[in-house]
Protein backbone atom coordinates (compact mmCIF):
# COMPACT_ATOMS: atom_id res chain seq x y z
CA UNK A 1 0.00 0.00 0.00
CA UNK A 2 1.69 3.18 -1.32
CA UNK A 3 -0.73 5.76 -0.50
CA UNK A 4 -3.63 7.39 1.10
CA UNK A 5 -7.29 7.61 0.27
CA UNK A 6 -8.71 10.72 0.88
CA UNK A 7 -10.37 9.63 3.87
CA UNK A 8 -6.83 8.82 5.46
CA UNK A 9 -5.50 11.79 4.12
CA UNK A 10 -7.90 14.47 5.87
CA UNK A 11 -7.78 11.90 9.24
CA UNK A 12 -4.01 11.91 9.57
CA UNK A 13 -3.99 15.04 8.34
CA UNK A 14 -2.28 16.19 11.57
CA UNK A 15 0.58 13.51 11.34
CA UNK A 16 1.09 14.42 7.89
CA UNK A 17 1.53 18.29 8.47
CA UNK A 18 4.52 17.22 10.55
CA UNK A 19 7.97 18.08 9.90
CA UNK A 20 9.78 14.70 9.91
CA UNK A 21 7.10 12.57 9.60
CA UNK A 22 4.71 13.62 6.67
CA UNK A 23 3.51 10.60 4.29
CA UNK A 24 6.44 9.01 4.11
CA UNK A 25 5.70 7.97 8.06
CA UNK A 26 1.92 7.90 7.61
CA UNK A 27 2.57 4.99 5.29
CA UNK A 28 5.23 3.01 7.50
CA UNK A 29 2.21 2.42 10.03
CA UNK A 30 -0.48 1.93 7.99
CA UNK A 31 1.72 -0.95 6.51
CA UNK A 32 2.54 -1.90 10.45
CA UNK A 33 1.85 -5.18 12.01
CA UNK A 34 1.44 -5.13 15.26
CA UNK A 35 0.93 -7.48 18.46
CA UNK A 36 -0.17 -5.80 21.85
CA UNK A 37 -0.41 -8.67 24.60
CA UNK A 38 -2.45 -7.51 26.95
CA UNK A 39 -5.61 -5.60 27.18
CA UNK A 40 -5.34 -3.80 30.92
CA UNK A 41 -4.22 -0.79 32.18
CA UNK A 42 -1.37 -0.61 29.82
CA UNK A 43 -3.00 -2.15 26.58
CA UNK A 44 -6.13 0.21 26.88
CA UNK A 45 -4.13 3.35 25.66
CA UNK A 46 -1.73 1.53 23.58
CA UNK A 47 -4.32 0.34 21.93
CA UNK A 48 -6.44 3.01 21.35
CA UNK A 49 -3.84 5.36 20.29
CA UNK A 50 -2.02 2.99 18.02
CA UNK A 51 -5.30 2.39 16.20
CA UNK A 52 -6.05 6.24 16.38
CA UNK A 53 -2.35 6.87 14.92
CA UNK A 54 -2.83 4.46 11.84
CA UNK A 55 -1.43 1.28 12.45
CA UNK A 56 -2.55 -0.60 9.50
CA UNK A 57 -2.81 -4.07 11.44
CA UNK A 58 -3.21 -4.41 15.19
CA UNK A 59 -3.98 -7.67 17.30
CA UNK A 60 -4.60 -7.55 20.70
CA UNK A 61 -3.94 -10.62 22.84
CA UNK A 62 -5.73 -10.95 26.47
CA UNK A 63 -7.67 -13.81 28.16
CA UNK A 64 -8.79 -11.72 31.06
CA UNK A 65 -12.25 -10.76 31.92
CA UNK A 66 -13.29 -7.28 33.03
CA UNK A 67 -13.88 -6.59 36.90
CA UNK A 68 -15.04 -3.32 38.87
CA UNK A 69 -11.67 -2.86 40.22
CA UNK A 70 -10.37 -2.57 36.53
CA UNK A 71 -12.09 0.51 35.78
CA UNK A 72 -9.98 2.64 38.01
CA UNK A 73 -7.19 2.76 35.50
CA UNK A 74 -7.96 0.30 31.81
CA UNK A 75 -9.77 3.42 30.48
CA UNK A 76 -11.22 1.44 27.65
CA UNK A 77 -13.86 -0.82 29.46
CA UNK A 78 -17.33 0.24 30.07
CA UNK A 79 -19.56 -0.42 33.26
CA UNK A 80 -21.81 -1.59 30.56
CA UNK A 81 -18.74 -4.30 29.38
CA UNK A 82 -18.29 -6.05 33.59
CA UNK A 83 -17.80 -9.25 32.89
CA UNK A 84 -17.25 -9.50 29.31
CA UNK A 85 -13.42 -10.55 27.92
CA UNK A 86 -11.59 -7.29 27.92
CA UNK A 87 -9.97 -7.82 24.38
CA UNK A 88 -13.29 -8.10 23.02
CA UNK A 89 -13.69 -4.47 24.54
CA UNK A 90 -11.15 -3.38 23.72
CA UNK A 91 -11.03 -4.33 20.47
CA UNK A 92 -14.65 -2.63 19.75
CA UNK A 93 -13.14 0.79 21.16
CA UNK A 94 -10.23 0.68 18.63
CA UNK A 95 -12.65 -0.30 15.89
CA UNK A 96 -15.13 2.58 16.63
CA UNK A 97 -12.16 5.09 16.77
CA UNK A 98 -10.47 3.50 13.45
CA UNK A 99 -12.25 1.81 10.53
CA UNK A 100 -9.28 2.62 8.27
CA UNK A 101 -7.26 -0.33 9.98
CA UNK A 102 -7.76 -4.26 10.71
CA UNK A 103 -8.08 -5.06 14.45
CA UNK A 104 -7.50 -8.77 15.43
CA UNK A 105 -8.65 -9.96 18.60
CA UNK A 106 -7.15 -13.01 20.68
CA UNK A 107 -8.47 -14.21 23.47
CA UNK A 108 -6.00 -17.06 24.31
CA UNK A 109 -3.12 -17.31 26.95
CA UNK A 110 0.62 -16.43 25.22
CA UNK A 111 2.51 -19.81 26.28
CA UNK A 112 5.64 -21.26 25.14
CA UNK A 113 3.32 -23.01 22.27
CA UNK A 114 0.82 -20.33 21.21
CA UNK A 115 3.03 -16.95 21.28
CA UNK A 116 5.35 -17.98 18.30
CA UNK A 117 2.77 -18.30 16.05
CA UNK A 118 1.32 -14.66 16.57
CA UNK A 119 4.67 -13.36 16.41
CA UNK A 120 5.65 -15.13 13.27
CA UNK A 121 3.71 -12.25 10.64
CA UNK A 122 4.24 -8.62 12.86
CA UNK A 123 6.98 -6.40 12.85
CA UNK A 124 6.99 -4.82 16.41
CA UNK A 125 5.50 -5.84 19.81
CA UNK A 126 3.98 -4.37 22.75
CA UNK A 127 4.18 -6.12 26.43
CA UNK A 128 1.15 -4.54 28.76
CA UNK A 129 1.05 -7.65 30.85
CA UNK A 130 1.51 -7.22 34.33
CA UNK A 131 3.08 -10.72 35.48
CA UNK A 132 6.54 -12.17 35.45
CA UNK A 133 6.03 -15.13 34.22
CA UNK A 134 4.55 -13.78 30.64
CA UNK A 135 7.13 -11.05 30.52
CA UNK A 136 9.78 -13.22 30.42
CA UNK A 137 8.62 -15.50 27.80
CA UNK A 138 7.25 -12.68 25.47
CA UNK A 139 11.43 -11.01 26.07
CA UNK A 140 12.64 -14.91 25.00
CA UNK A 141 10.09 -14.98 21.93
CA UNK A 142 11.13 -11.70 20.63
CA UNK A 143 14.47 -12.48 21.13
CA UNK A 144 14.45 -15.90 19.17
CA UNK A 145 11.89 -14.12 16.51
CA UNK A 146 14.28 -10.84 16.04
CA UNK A 147 11.40 -8.96 16.92
CA UNK A 148 11.42 -5.32 18.25
CA UNK A 149 9.90 -5.44 21.56
CA UNK A 150 8.85 -2.34 23.74
CA UNK A 151 8.68 -2.86 27.26
CA UNK A 152 7.04 -0.77 30.04
CA UNK A 153 5.84 -2.23 33.58
CA UNK A 154 4.47 -0.42 36.48
CA UNK A 155 4.56 -0.71 40.03
CA UNK A 156 2.49 1.78 42.53
CA UNK A 157 3.57 5.38 41.56
CA UNK A 158 6.59 3.73 39.68
CA UNK A 159 6.94 3.20 35.91
CA UNK A 160 9.79 1.64 33.89
CA UNK A 161 9.94 2.12 29.58
CA UNK A 162 12.50 0.43 27.21
CA UNK A 163 13.12 -1.09 23.73
CA UNK A 164 14.44 -4.15 23.23
CA UNK A 165 15.63 -5.64 19.77
CA UNK A 166 18.29 -6.79 17.32
CA UNK A 167 21.57 -5.18 18.79
CA UNK A 168 20.65 -3.77 21.90
CA UNK A 169 19.92 -5.42 25.56
CA UNK A 170 17.29 -7.43 26.49
CA UNK A 171 14.78 -7.87 29.31
CA UNK A 172 16.80 -10.58 30.96
CA UNK A 173 20.43 -8.21 30.50
CA UNK A 174 18.23 -6.31 33.12
CA UNK A 175 16.79 -8.63 35.09
CA UNK A 176 18.44 -12.23 34.24
CA UNK A 177 15.69 -14.52 36.01
CA UNK A 178 12.45 -13.99 37.20
CA UNK A 179 12.63 -13.00 41.45
CA UNK A 180 11.24 -16.32 43.35
CA UNK A 181 7.39 -16.30 44.16
CA UNK A 182 8.26 -15.62 48.08
CA UNK A 183 9.77 -12.16 47.17
CA UNK A 184 7.16 -10.95 44.76
CA UNK A 185 4.02 -9.16 46.43
CA UNK A 186 0.88 -9.74 44.85
CA UNK A 187 0.06 -7.68 42.14
CA UNK A 188 -3.58 -7.16 43.35
CA UNK A 189 -2.38 -6.18 46.94
CA UNK A 190 0.72 -3.94 46.01
CA UNK A 191 -1.42 -0.96 44.34
CA UNK A 192 -1.43 1.21 41.08
CA UNK A 193 -2.13 4.64 40.94
CA UNK A 194 -5.04 4.68 38.43
CA UNK A 195 -3.27 7.85 35.56
CA UNK A 196 0.35 5.46 35.94
CA UNK A 197 -0.64 2.44 33.09
CA UNK A 198 -2.02 5.73 31.14
CA UNK A 199 1.30 7.87 31.34
CA UNK A 200 3.79 4.31 31.18
CA UNK A 201 1.03 2.84 28.10
CA UNK A 202 1.67 6.34 25.90
CA UNK A 203 5.25 6.52 26.83
CA UNK A 204 5.35 2.55 24.97
CA UNK A 205 3.23 3.85 22.34
CA UNK A 206 5.03 6.45 21.43
CA UNK A 207 8.02 3.88 21.20
CA UNK A 208 6.21 2.08 19.08
CA UNK A 209 5.18 4.32 16.60
CA UNK A 210 9.09 6.31 16.54
CA UNK A 211 10.66 2.14 15.62
CA UNK A 212 7.41 1.62 13.40
CA UNK A 213 8.02 5.22 11.38
CA UNK A 214 11.79 5.37 11.58
CA UNK A 215 11.48 8.59 13.40
CA UNK A 216 13.37 10.43 16.85
CA UNK A 217 15.66 8.52 18.73
CA UNK A 218 13.75 5.09 20.50
CA UNK A 219 15.08 3.53 23.69
CA UNK A 220 16.77 1.34 22.59
CA UNK A 221 19.75 0.60 25.13
CA UNK A 222 17.88 2.88 27.67
CA UNK A 223 16.00 2.24 30.74
CA UNK A 224 13.22 5.37 31.66
CA UNK A 225 12.24 5.48 34.99
CA UNK A 226 9.17 7.73 36.09
CA UNK A 227 7.93 8.78 39.58
CA UNK A 228 5.12 9.77 39.28
CA UNK A 229 5.43 11.40 43.34
CA UNK A 230 8.50 12.88 42.61
CA UNK A 231 7.44 13.64 38.98
CA UNK A 232 10.65 12.69 38.10
CA UNK A 233 12.09 10.95 34.60
CA UNK A 234 15.50 9.66 34.83
CA UNK A 235 17.22 7.47 32.18
CA UNK A 236 19.91 5.10 32.10
CA UNK A 237 22.33 3.75 29.68
CA UNK A 238 21.68 -0.37 29.44
CA UNK A 239 24.18 -2.16 27.11
CA UNK A 240 23.74 -6.11 25.96
CA UNK A 241 25.06 -8.36 29.40
CA UNK A 242 28.09 -10.84 28.00
CA UNK A 243 27.05 -12.97 30.88
CA UNK A 244 22.96 -12.29 29.51
CA UNK A 245 21.00 -16.20 30.29
CA UNK A 246 19.46 -15.52 26.86
CA UNK A 247 21.32 -12.72 24.38
CA UNK A 248 25.00 -12.90 25.95
CA UNK A 249 28.40 -15.20 24.52
CA UNK A 250 27.36 -18.32 26.18
CA UNK A 251 23.57 -18.79 26.52
CA UNK A 252 21.85 -20.74 28.66
CA UNK A 253 18.27 -20.51 27.08
CA UNK A 254 18.76 -21.87 23.84
CA UNK A 255 14.59 -22.17 23.37
CA UNK A 256 11.50 -21.06 24.34
CA UNK A 257 10.53 -22.60 27.41
CA UNK A 258 7.77 -21.83 29.71
CA UNK A 259 8.25 -19.97 32.97
CA UNK A 260 6.90 -20.40 36.53
CA UNK A 261 3.95 -18.19 37.24
CA UNK A 262 5.50 -15.16 39.55
CA UNK A 263 3.24 -11.98 39.68
CA UNK A 264 4.48 -8.51 40.31
CA UNK A 265 6.45 -5.82 38.53
CA UNK A 266 9.72 -4.98 39.66
CA UNK A 267 10.79 -1.84 41.40
CA UNK A 268 13.68 -0.06 39.39
CA UNK A 269 15.56 0.72 42.43
CA UNK A 270 16.03 -3.20 43.37
CA UNK A 271 17.84 -5.94 42.16
CA UNK A 272 17.62 -9.71 42.35
CA UNK A 273 20.23 -11.86 44.09
CA UNK A 274 20.47 -13.32 41.16
CA UNK A 275 22.52 -10.55 39.28
CA UNK A 276 23.65 -8.57 42.92
CA UNK A 277 25.46 -12.62 42.84
CA UNK A 278 27.46 -11.45 39.99
CA UNK A 279 28.12 -7.68 41.06
CA UNK A 280 29.52 -9.38 44.41
CA UNK A 281 32.09 -11.68 42.25
CA UNK A 282 32.88 -8.86 40.30
CA UNK A 283 34.01 -6.83 43.48
CA UNK A 284 30.98 -4.31 43.25
CA UNK A 285 30.86 -2.52 47.19
CA UNK A 286 27.97 -3.83 48.83
CA UNK A 287 26.38 -2.14 52.15
CA UNK A 288 25.33 -3.71 55.07
CA UNK A 289 22.46 -1.02 56.88
CA UNK A 290 21.27 -3.74 59.54
CA UNK A 291 21.79 -3.47 63.44
CA UNK A 292 24.78 -4.79 64.96
CA UNK A 293 23.12 -7.52 66.35
CA UNK A 294 22.06 -8.26 63.11
CA UNK A 295 25.41 -8.60 61.42
CA UNK A 296 27.04 -10.46 64.18
CA UNK A 297 24.22 -13.07 63.14
CA UNK A 298 25.31 -13.85 59.53
CA UNK A 299 26.53 -10.88 56.83
CA UNK A 300 27.18 -11.06 53.52
CA UNK A 301 31.85 -10.71 52.51
CA UNK A 302 32.82 -8.40 52.15
CA UNK A 303 30.32 -5.81 52.42
CA UNK A 304 30.47 -2.08 54.23
CA UNK A 305 28.52 -1.53 57.14
CA UNK A 306 26.46 1.61 58.41
CA UNK A 307 23.19 0.87 60.02
CA UNK A 308 20.34 2.88 58.09
CA UNK A 309 19.73 5.51 60.82
CA UNK A 310 23.44 6.45 60.98
CA UNK A 311 23.68 6.75 57.36
CA UNK A 312 25.06 10.29 56.67
CA UNK A 313 26.75 11.76 53.10
CA UNK A 314 30.00 11.85 54.53
CA UNK A 315 30.33 8.05 55.65
CA UNK A 316 29.35 6.92 51.94
CA UNK A 317 32.16 4.49 51.44
CA UNK A 318 32.02 4.79 47.86
CA UNK A 319 31.92 7.23 45.05
CA UNK A 320 28.86 8.73 43.45
CA UNK A 321 29.48 7.28 40.20
CA UNK A 322 29.99 3.82 41.15
CA UNK A 323 27.31 1.22 41.10
CA UNK A 324 26.94 -0.45 44.48
CA UNK A 325 24.87 -2.75 46.08
CA UNK A 326 22.17 -2.26 49.66
CA UNK A 327 21.11 -4.71 51.90
CA UNK A 328 19.12 -5.25 54.61
CA UNK A 329 17.26 -8.15 56.44
CA UNK A 330 13.80 -8.21 53.77
CA UNK A 331 14.86 -5.22 51.47
CA UNK A 332 12.81 -2.66 53.42
CA UNK A 333 15.26 -0.53 55.25
CA UNK A 334 17.64 -0.79 52.17
CA UNK A 335 15.29 0.39 50.01
CA UNK A 336 14.56 3.40 51.98
CA UNK A 337 18.61 3.71 52.20
CA UNK A 338 18.56 3.12 48.60
CA UNK A 339 15.83 6.04 48.09
CA UNK A 340 18.27 8.63 50.72
CA UNK A 341 21.50 7.00 48.43
CA UNK A 342 20.23 8.61 45.29
CA UNK A 343 19.16 11.69 46.61
CA UNK A 344 22.24 12.25 47.45
CA UNK A 345 23.33 11.72 43.65
CA UNK A 346 24.16 7.84 44.35
CA UNK A 347 21.82 7.46 41.35
CA UNK A 348 23.95 3.75 41.11
CA UNK A 349 22.72 2.30 43.66
CA UNK A 350 20.18 -0.86 44.29
CA UNK A 351 18.36 -2.73 46.71
CA UNK A 352 19.03 -6.18 47.47
CA UNK A 353 15.36 -6.96 45.95
CA UNK A 354 14.17 -9.62 49.75
CA UNK A 355 16.98 -8.46 51.40
CA UNK A 356 19.79 -11.06 53.15
CA UNK A 357 16.87 -13.45 53.44
CA UNK A 358 16.90 -13.85 49.77
CA UNK A 359 19.89 -15.84 49.70
CA UNK A 360 17.78 -18.69 51.68
CA UNK A 361 15.15 -18.81 49.05
CA UNK A 362 18.04 -19.05 46.12
CA UNK A 363 17.23 -22.03 44.28
ZN1 LIG B 1 20.01 -10.20 27.19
Amino acid sequence: MNTLNERELERYDRHLKLPSFGLEAQLKLKNARVLLVGAGGLGCPIGLYLAAAGVGQLTVADFDSIDLTNLQRQIAHRQADLGKPKVLSLVQRMSDINDAIEVIAASERMTADTLPKWLHDVDLVLDGTDNFSTRYLINDACFFAKKPLVYGAIHQFEGQVSVFGPGGPCYRCLFPTPPPPESAPNCAEAGVLGVLPGTVGLLMATEAIKVLAGIGQPLLGKLLLYDALDSQFRTLALSPDPDCPLCGEKPQIQTLTPIAQVCAAPNPLEITWALAEKHLAAGIPFLDVREPFERERERIEPSHWIPLNALSPEKIPFDEKDLAVVYCAMGGRSLRAVETLRSWGYQRTFSLQGGIRSLNLKT
